[in-house]
């Protein structure tokens, strides 16, 4: 489980965010993570309490948001959602697949007071 090492960082670049733009309190972060890259959203919101924990952020909300995998079939040129667990083309049942969208993990909001 690598998400506490991820939030972990995560506190570590908001805090610089924070520090240069002399903002004191953050009040809610927004975390897109796509259902393809690897990060595990349960994890996440289960780590967030340790990794926020006598932080800055200690009292900051989380919100989180899941996006969907969105892959291309090579083969046939079907889009579909995909889930990391089952990386085939529901179409022609083929795996050469571009992966369009959900694969990485982005924080696309700072809210402060
Ligand atoms: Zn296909």
């Amino acid at each position: 489980m690598h998400e506490l090492g991820i939030l972990n960082a995560l506190v570590h670049i908001i805090e610089g965010i924070v520090r240069d733009e002399n903002l004191t309190e953050v009040e809610k972060i927004v975390i897109e993570v796509g259902e393809l890259s690897g990060v595990v959203p349960r994890y996440i919101e289960e780590c967030y309490p340790a990794a926020v924990y006598k932080t800055f952020m200690e009292k900051t909300a989380l919100e989180l948001i899941v996006v969907p995998g969105i892959v291309k079939c090579r083969g046939c040129g079907l889009v579909f959602n995909a889930a990391a667990n089952d990386l085939h083309c529901p179409g022609c049942s083929g795996q050469d697949l571009e992966i369009l969208g959900g694969n990485d993990m982005i924080v696309s909001e700072i809210v402060c007071r």
